[in-house]
């Protein structure tokens, strides 16, 4: 089955090799049959330039997601990344809620461009998972320090990224293209609410093990969420075939037929992104331009 992952990371770690990095997602990908991706670039560090690049020289395969800080950055941006040949923006760790009215003219410039925004949405990760980890380990704390010092005062919550969030976004730009991350993460009915609500709203199941065992345990496909709202999403730039197969073992055990798999793991992303022709999300008329009837 071809594949569609709409949520990879350009690999961390910025002593990285960026070419090298960029050809060994190329031979990966094509071992896993993705024919297609979404490259996340990040506010942190040179992600963009390193995507920009990816993009230049696999257009094909990479569709680049210019990550962009709503705090820092404004309309100038959204422009740029368009004219740079981004495909839409990867949005995370705001300082207000994803709703604030501060935010909706990069929401308007980036529905104008027909961009697809990808916010993540949920309680976010990173660090560690203390689940598994021990808080008080000494060799822990020095590794996750200098994150805690980082997000000191700034302002930052998982909070602002609550999935009821995109319902507001979605309402007041409803050509924006929007995927919620990881189904919501920890509020996995709302937003698979949103989705069934919102046509302009659609969910990655990104998120590995965790994601899999709530996607069962919680009944989430088909009873909350189905096919039609579904991108398929790695969230991973190494094991592309083993989420593939992972899932497909999920998918098996849900019954899913071929035909909802292909939406999930092809189909959809591939409509949002205008790789199979679509009328559903017209370029909006330019504000003004409307000759209206005055009601
Ligand atoms: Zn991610």
């Amino acid at each position: 089955m071809k594949i569609f992952d709409s949520h990879v990371h350009f690999p961390w770690g910025e002593d990285r090799n960026p070419d090298e990095a960029i050809e060994e997602l190329v031979e990966q990908a094509q071992a896993a049959n993705v024919a297609h991706m979404c490259l996340l670039g990040s506010r942190f560090g040179d992600y963009n330039e390193r995507v920009s690049t990816a993009m230049e020289r696999y257009p094909d395969l990479f569709f680049g997601l210019y990550g962009i800080d709503l705090d820092e950055e404004g309309l100038d941006q959204v422009h740029e990344a368009a004219q740079r040949g981004y495909r839409g923006l990867k949005i995370i760790l705001p300082t207000k809620r994803y709703d604030h009215p501060d935010y909706f003219p990069i929401y308007a410039a980036a529905e104008e461009h027909g961009f697809v925004c990808l916010f993540h949405t949920g309680v976010v990760g990173g660090g560690a998972d203390y689940r598994t980890h021990d808080p008080f380990d000494p060799e822990l704390i020095e590794r996750v320090r200098s994150m805690e010092e980082r997000s000191r005062g700034r302002g930052v919550s998982s909070a602002h990224m609550e999935p009821i969030t995109l319902d507001t976004v979605a309402f007041n730009f409803p050509f924006l293209k929007i995927i919620g991350a990881h189904l919501g993460i920890g509020y996995y009915d709302v937003a698979c609410h949103i989705a069934r609500w919102r046509r302009n709203v659609f969910l990655d199941i990104s998120g590995g093990e965790m994601v899999r065992r709530h996607v069962i345990e919680r009944r989430l496909i088909p009873a909350e969420i189905s096919h039609f709202k579904l991108v398929y999403g790695s969230d991973n730039n190494q094991r592309f075939a083993e989420e593939i197969r992972d899932w497909q073992a999920i998918f098996d055990l849900l019954r899913m037929g071929d035909e909802e798999r292909e939406r999930i793991f092809y189909g959809n992303a591939a409509r949002l992104f205008g790789v199979i022709p679509t009328e559903t999300f017209p370029a909006p008329e330019p504000a003004g331009a409307a000759t209206g009837d005055g009601s």
